[in-house]
């Protein structure tokens, strides 16, 4: 999500403000951190980089201004002012349409320090949807016309939250679900398959949950989301669709079906489970159970057998014994993920997990993520190892991050494939035969 707002805000700044971006940070005369509070760690990094950034500048008699974007700066607000003197801007995720502004006034000197993270909390709820419109609006009017140099674009289809899982500060910092409309979405993504995208991956913070307020269910039984899917399949030239984050709760008939019927819907879904203990998921307020969880995987795999799945998983939730632990283990060895991102619980403030009772020590967190990880490992590996010898259908995206003479791209299952080739097969979609498997990674030759 923060991917996907930084590019839509330094569109905005540099096509409606010109702005133009900076070489790096020591260049810039405008520095805005886009920053996440899911994890007390992502806090403490940013604060620790804004120390920095703000002391350098300092040291260099550089006059610079530097801001604070996102969910840390939508719950913190003020007491970043507090914590780091020479801050001029914290702004929140629901006023992102005001940036440039703010800018201007702080450029031109008629202020020096401005905080603004209104909408969220202390505003009723069609205020706060009213801004949530306002922001949207100004996206959709960014899109126009910017052009795109990659194959692959992410676009927001909906902000917010209305499911307050216990551990969760998103509900907190960005606000009540909102969806932007069917027509506005496929508007962006056929200008960016024009300006050459062959693959879009829709972004909300519960995209599965899109439109369940304003969409009525079509005859035929689709969900508003489903719905959106079909109709930015019909997009000439976009090739591949996917999507993040979504939630179990949203996989219905509906959704499992449109994997066999939508071919531009890539096989692969990444649905965090955060864990196979039934008591624990209650805890967390998830609103679903192991058993069902592992129905949708079965329901999946019999669509698309060749699905890759991957999952968020939190190990050390307040009051997880060993049996709950145990519980998830067996729960990623029955799936088999791909992959599994997996996060030690670290308690958020202001949320009802943080004050619940038996809270996990610190070693018993590191031990359980040191073993389920040990898993994760295994049985990834053992599943791209499955793919040697198989043909893969590749997006060829750019150059490889780890050798620069390789090219990389994903495959439909969304694994990376490195290979050798030509920069002209940037943004075409090729046939490999896997060759080998590395660590979360395929290398293929072209078939
Ligand atoms: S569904 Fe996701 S974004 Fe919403 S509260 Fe739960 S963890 Fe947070």
């Amino acid at each position: 999500m923060n991917k996907r707002d930084s590019e839509a805000l330094a569109a905005r700044l540099t096509g409606v403000y010109h702005y133009t971006l900076a070489a790096s940070e020591e260049d810039a005369d405008v520095v805005l951190l886009n920053t996440c509070s899911v994890r007390d760690g992502a806090d403490q990094k940013a604060i620790g980089k804004m120390q920095m950034l703000i002391g350098q500048a300092r040291v260099h008699h550089r006059q610079c201004i530097f801001g604070f974007l996102g969910c840390m700066a939508q719950a913190q607000g003020e007491r970043l002012m507090t914590l780091l003197p020479g801050l001029n801007l914290v702004l929140g995720t629901h006023r992102y349409h005001l940036l440039g502004d703010y800018l201007s006034e702080l450029v031109q000197g008629k202020q020096s320090r401005i905080v603004d993270c209104g909408g969220v909390k202390e505003c009723p709820p069609f205020f706060d949807e009213h801004l949530m419109a306002a922001n949207t609006a100004a996206e959709e009017e960014d899109k126009d016309g910017a052009a795109h140099l990659s194959p692959t674009a992410y676009v927001n289809i909906m902000h917010g939250c209305n499911q307050h899982c216990t551990y969760c500060i998103v509900p907190e910092t960005r606000g009540h679900e909102f969806s932007r409309s069917i027509d506005g979405i496929v508007k962006e993504c056929r200008s960016l398959a024009d300006s050459g995208v062959k693959e879009i991956t829709l972004l909300g913070q519960i995209v599965t949950s899109f439109g369940r307020f304003d969409i009525p269910v079509s005859e035929d039984g689709r969900s508003g989301f489903v719905q959106l899917l079909d109709a930015i399949a019909e997009i000439d030239g976009l090739e591949r669709i996917r999507f993040t984050a979504p939630h179990p709760k949203g996989y219905g008939k509906d959704l499992v079906e449109a994997y066999g019927r939508i071919p531009k819907l890539c096989e692969s879904a990444h649905i965090p489970v955060q864990s196979g203990s039934d008591r624990i998921l209650k805890l967390m307020h998830r609103g679903y159970t192991a058993e069902r969880f592992l129905e949708i995987i079965d329901q999946l795999r019999e669509v698309q057998p060749t699905i890759g799945l991957a999952t968020d998983i939190i190990v050390g939730f307040p009051g997880e014994t060993e049996e709950d632990f145990q519980a998830t283990v067996d729960l990623v060895r029955r799936v088999h993920f791909d992959n599994v991102f997996l996060f030690k619980y670290s308690p958020r403030q202001n949320t009802p997990a943080a004050v619940m009772p038996d809270q996990i020590p610190q070693e018993v967190k590191e031990d359980r993520h040191a073993r389920l990880l040990q898993v994760v490992n295994e049985l990834a590996q053992a599943s791209y190892e499955q793919k040697v010898g198989a043909t893969v259908e590749v997006l060829v995206e750019g150059v490889s991050r780890r050798n620069v003479n390789r090219l990389q791209g994903r495959s439909r299952c969304n694994k990376i494939v490195v290979f050798e080739g030509p920069a002209e097969w940037v943004g075409t979609i090729r046939k490999f035969k896997v060759t080998r498997a590395g660590q979360y990674s395929l290398y293929g030759e072209p078939v």
